[in-house]
């Protein structure tokens, strides 16, 4: 029982393999621990019952989450990067980011 502990307050049933997937579990839907995200994008779990869970370690996850945040964010810059280096234009990144052009230019293309 108490490995169905930790994982109620642990990870997402997807972490790690699905994009999109915010890792942190904020439910379970039946004995399967879902983030919010998972949660909203699945419809074959639906019909099982329900249950709001607390993550054992809040901390931990919000520390997790904002090194995974970063991770991406260094991506985006990497690859905003080499769209422009590709000849794409600011305003053609902005629109895939859903920002303005100028938003890219200082969010993005720093130093
Ligand atoms: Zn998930």
């Amino acid at each position: 029982m108490a490995r169905a502990k930790t994982e109620a307050g642990g990870r997402c049933h997807n972490d790690g393999a699905l994009i999109g997937c915010q890792g942190a579990a904020v439910l379970l839907r039946g004995s399967v621990p879902l983030c919010q995200f998972c949660e909203d994008s699945s419809s074959s779990l639906k019909r099982l019952p329900v249950r709001r869970v607390r993550p054992a370690d809040p901390l931990g996850d919000l520390r997790r989450l904002q090194q995974r945040r970063r991770r991406i964010e260094d991506e985006l810059d990497q690859l905003v990067h080499a769209a422009y280096l590709a000849g794409h234009s600011y305003g053609e990144v902005g629109l895939v980011l859903g920002v303005s052009r100028q938003a890219v230019r200082q969010r993005h293309l720093r130093g």
